[in-house]
């Protein structure tokens, strides 16, 4: 059930729906950010809704009650009927870019950080292309104990580096509960791996801080398990999530994975929370990277993760499906035609440069 208060609704009437609210035993969660204050209940409490719907209805200040049938209430477009804004670059160092709402937003790096000076080459690459964040994995989920594991902790200086020498908010992968504060210490953005999807102890860590999140989605889940993970951050008070589409497994097997784009739709229409398209882990091959995330763009997503290389050919982690930056330069040109197509504005860095005040919005040149 959700409670929507008027718009200009008191602080007081919110405070007496709220008492109201936990003398029945739920758990009132009071939605920040939107005009008008929506508080929804949380928790298991045998009681006749219908009556208690009544109840909440003739209390001053309440405009709606509502009641959701969907078990993901957080994350749900009813609780949060506009879409959200996520300003991601909380580093002193970051330039922050906007995701969400018309912005288009692109991040893009290697599948791991290798080296100080292949992150930082990337990162130049990436950024003069127009992309506004830079991605790079320092703790790697590989399926063999044998493949590299990543940098770890030197991977997230390298990082640091980078976003030093370019300004790109850095999005990167926290695998275990027990690196958190130490990615959270150099990550803008925290990604959690498809394989972590489910990790609910993880995801309450997670929801804990106030560090934005880049989810991904299990090759094995369902949307409504995508939002109910999703659920668990939003519920530990941590409101900035994005919903990556990675690619799910089928039975085709000429692609890594098969691109769900229908998910993208579904979760504009179940969800305020940003969608990102993953081209990359969902065809496993450059080849098909482009033409997937012009895609995901045209059907409705806020934005794109993309892993670009210099050297595919030796990449230590998933070079196949690596764009050499010549070739993400010329995605991003197409992006930029496409995005007035579908009302959207390219959040991007302004090429090259370090330290600038406010994120650039590049010109759409159509
Ligand atoms: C990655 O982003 O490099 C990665 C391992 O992604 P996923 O968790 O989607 O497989
Ligand atoms: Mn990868």
């Amino acid at each position: 059930m959700i409670i929507v208060m008027k718009q200009g609704a008191s602080e007081g009437q919110v405070a007496e729906v709220v008492q109201r609210v936990e003398a029945t035993g739920f758990r009132p969660f009071i939605n920040p950010g939107v005009e008008r204050k929506v508080i929804a209940l949380l928790g298991e409490v045998n009681i006749d809704k219908v009556q208690l719907l009544d109840a909440f209805a003739t209390m001053d200040g309440v405009e709606r009650v509502q009641l959701i049938s969907e078990p993901y209430k957080l994350a749900s477009r009813h609780t949060h009927p506009d879409p959200l804004k996520i300003t991601l670059g909380l580093q002193p160092d970051a330039r922050p870019v906007t995701i969400g709402g018309q912005s288009l937003t692109v991040m893009a790096g290697p599948c791991s950080v290798e080296s100080e000076a292949q992150i930082i080459g990337i990162a130049q690459a990436v950024s003069a292309a127009g992309a506004g964040l830079l991605r790079g994995g320092a703790f790697k989920p590989r399926s063999s104990p044998h493949s590299f594991q990543g940098l770890g902790l030197e991977g997230l200086k390298y990082l640091a580096a980078a976003r030093a020498a370019t300004g790109l908010p850095v999005v990167t992968e926290v695998l275990d509960a027990h690196d958190l504060e130490i990615v959270c210490r150099y990550a803008d953005v925290l990604q959690i791996g498809a394989r972590n999807m489910q990790n609910f102890a993880l995801l309450r860590y997670v929801g804990e801080t106030r560090h934005p999140v880049l989810l991904k989605r299990g090759p094995g889940s369902k949307v409504a398990d995508f939002l109910l993970a999703a659920e668990y951050i939003l519920a530990g008070g941590n409101h900035q999530v994005m919903l990556c589409e990675r690619g799910i497994i089928t039975f085709e097997d000429s692609t890594r994975y098969t691109t769900d784009i229908n998910a993208v739709p579904v979760l504009k229409r179940q969800t305020h929370l940003p969608v990102v398209i993953d081209p990359s882990h969902a065809t496993g091959d450059a080849e098909y990277v482009p033409a997937v995330a012009l895609a995901g763009i045209a059907a409705g997503a806020d934005g794109l993760i993309v892993e670009v290389h210099q050297d595919p050919a030796h990449a230590l982690s998933d070079g196949k499906q690596s764009l050499k930056p010549e070739r993400f330069s010329t995605l991003m040109d197409q992006l930029r035609r496409l995005a007035p197509v579908v009302d959207r504005t390219l959040e991007s860095a302004a090429p090259g440069q370090a330290g600038v005040e406010s994120a650039g919005r590049v010109p759409v040149t159509a």
